[in-house]
């Protein structure tokens, strides 16, 4: 059969979302072009496991062109999708072009700073692998220093670890953070006082874990405070100049440290399309997830807004890309028929957030839970996730050599 003349589908985007459609979609008589600047697949839940020195990067990330090796109909391209023409239906890479007949855009997301350029300068994010590993190497970095600090007051301030955002992202860091200083980083620096070491997290509402119900908010609070982190509620931050930061109202916090997991936008390619965008830069689609007059694209994942049933934005989730993803491969095959296509339901598979050794929350099948069991929850469904059978026992065992042993395997400065 000359495949030349299949239906060809480009896919931008191997994150959760790109990788799930392409997946679906192997079996269906198209030519597929899945396209990323990157030539892996990056498990982001764990990238914060990697900050604090808990994996390496090869554990969470997984090429591509290894997970589609036996699938016939897909070639992979790396490089940077930098522009799209959605009315000639083509798209700019490496600089060339590369036309098709349906296009599938699930580009994800960026850390959303809110335009606060100080903050983006002097502050770490976790988005990729290149923002996690320079997280580590500073952590670290602030131990070294401090162990060869006289000055008191400058060594509180190396020793101060500021997290913003009481999200999943930031109470996992925070709770990770504060066992690796108490359970490990004490160990290795034997004459290190406690005393001077603080884990913040600062966060704008009045509560943490602002999407899960009251009885988890609790529960994530009660446990994250025994792991020695110091939650500030209600607390803004308008300011940070690399060693101070500057609160809302007026107070300053020193410290050298800053991880902002305080939001999430549209990757910079959703602004370059000319079509209607969410206040955080999401593709508004349809409810079948094709975007506004052009039928023969669909968005899905962090790329994509798309109301749901109480007229709400669906939460930017793994889950709901993987969801999407197989709604718009679906969708894309009826399509190829001629038939009708169908409206994007999502269903919620629950929530899930650890808290460090034998703490996490957890909301399955209507129930709550939290502590060991909620943790117990987590470990096995974040083992069952992660892509490879390798990379599953490689994690499993470096898990199960920290639980046993109080220790983190990682703990390498290295060059960035
Ligand atoms: C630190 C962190 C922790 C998280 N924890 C959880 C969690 O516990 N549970 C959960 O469900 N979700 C979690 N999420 C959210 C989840 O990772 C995202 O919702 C999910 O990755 C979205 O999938 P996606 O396919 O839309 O985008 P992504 O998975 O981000 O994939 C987008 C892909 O597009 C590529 N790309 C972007 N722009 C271009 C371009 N111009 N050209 C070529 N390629 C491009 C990127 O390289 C990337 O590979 C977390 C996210 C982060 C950052």
């Amino acid at each position: 059969m000359n495949t030349q003349k299949l239906p060809h589908v480009v896919i931008v985007g191997a994150g959760f979302g790109g990788l799930e459609a392409a997946q679906k979609l192997a079996k269906a008589p198209i030519r597929i072009t899945l396209i990323d600047r990157q030539n892996y697949h990056l498990f982001q839940p764990l990238l914060y496991q990697v900050a604090i020195a808990g994996l390496v990067p090869s554990q969470i990330a997984y090429p591509v062109r290894t997970i589609f090796r036996k699938q016939k109909n897909l070639t992979f391209q790396m490089g940077e999708v930098t522009a799209i023409d959605l009315d000639s239906r083509y798209i700019k890479m490496n600089g060339s072009v590369i036309a098709y007949d349906y296009l599938i855009l699930a580009v994800g997301g960026q850390t959303n700073f809110f335009k606060m350029k100080s903050i983006e300068q002097n502050g770490f994010q976790l988005k990729d692998i290149h923002s996690a590993v320079a997280t580590r190497n500073h952590l670290l970095e602030m131990f070294e220093k401090a162990s060869r600090e006289a000055d008191v007051l400058k060594r509180r301030a190396l020793l101060t670890f500021v997290i913003v955002g009481g999200g999943p992202t930031g109470v996992e860091t925070a709770g990770a953070l504060g066992e690796l200083i108490s359970h490990v980083m004490t160990k290795d620096y034997p004459h290190m006082d406690l005393q001077d070491v603080r884990v913040l997290l600062l966060e704008a509402g009045n509560h943490l874990m602002g999407s899960y119900p009251q009885e988890l908010r609790k529960a994530t609070f009660n446990l994250l405070s025994r792991k020695n982190v110091e939650i500030c509620l209600n607390t803004k931050l308008t300011d940070y100049d690399g060693s101070r930061i500057t609160l809302g109202d007026g107070r300053h916090i020193e410290t050298q440290t800053l991880l902002w997991t305080a939001g999430v936008r549209a990757a910079e390619l959703t602004g370059k399309l000319g079509v209607r965008q969410s206040a955080t830069g999401q593709v508004i689609t349809e409810a079948t997830l094709q975007m506004p007059g052009h039928p023969e694209v669909f968005a899905i994942g962090d790329a994509a807004h798309t109301v749901h049933g109480n007229n709400q934005p669906l939460p930017l989730l793994a889950t709901v890309a993987q969801q999407q993803a197989k709604a718009a491969a679906s969708n894309l095959r009826k399509m190829l028929k001629g038939e009708q296509l169908e409206a994007f339901h999502y269903k919620d598979p629950g929530l899930l957030a650890t808290i460090g050794r034998d703490a996490a929350v957890a909301r399955i099948w209507g129930l709550s839970f939290s502590g060991f069991i909620a943790w117990l929850i987590w470990v096995v469904l974040h083992i069952y996730r992660i892509i490879g059978f390798r990379n599953r026992l490689v994690v499993m065992i470096n898990w199960a050599w920290d639980y046993f042993f109080y220790d983190s395997q990682v703990r390498l400065i290295t060059e960035e």
